[in-house]
C-alpha cells in the first residue's frame, strides 16, 4: 500500500468557526470560505488541539485551520 493517492474532504475551518469571517475581516485561514480542504483521513493539528489558534494568535503550524495537512485555499 502506498499513499500516494491522498484524498482531501473539505472541513469546518477552526479560526473562524465555519463562518467565513473574523471579527468582521475575511478570515485568513480559509480565505473567507468557511472550510478548508484536509488529507484524509482528517487529523487535528496537535499544536492547538484543532482550535486554530494558540491564546490570542493564529496558530502557525495549521495557518489557523485547526487541521494537519490541509491545504491553503487557492492551492487546488
Ligand atoms: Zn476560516
Ligand atoms: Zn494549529
Amino acid at each position: 500500500m502506498t499513499q500516494s493517492n491522498i484524498n482531501y474532504e473539505p472541513a469546518t475551518c477552526a479560526y473562524c468557526g465555519g463562518r467565513g469571517d473574523v471579527d468582521a475581516n475575511q478570515c485568513r485561514a480559509c480565505g473567507g470560505q468557511g472550510s478548508v480542504l484536509v488529507a484524509q483521513p482528517a487529523r487535528e493539528c496537535v499544536q492547538c488541539q484543532g482550535r486554530g489558534r494558540k491564546s490570542a494568535y493564529r496558530c502557525n503550524f495549521c495557518q489557523g485551520t485547526g487541521w494537519a495537512r490541509a491545504l491553503k485555499p487557492g492551492t487546488r
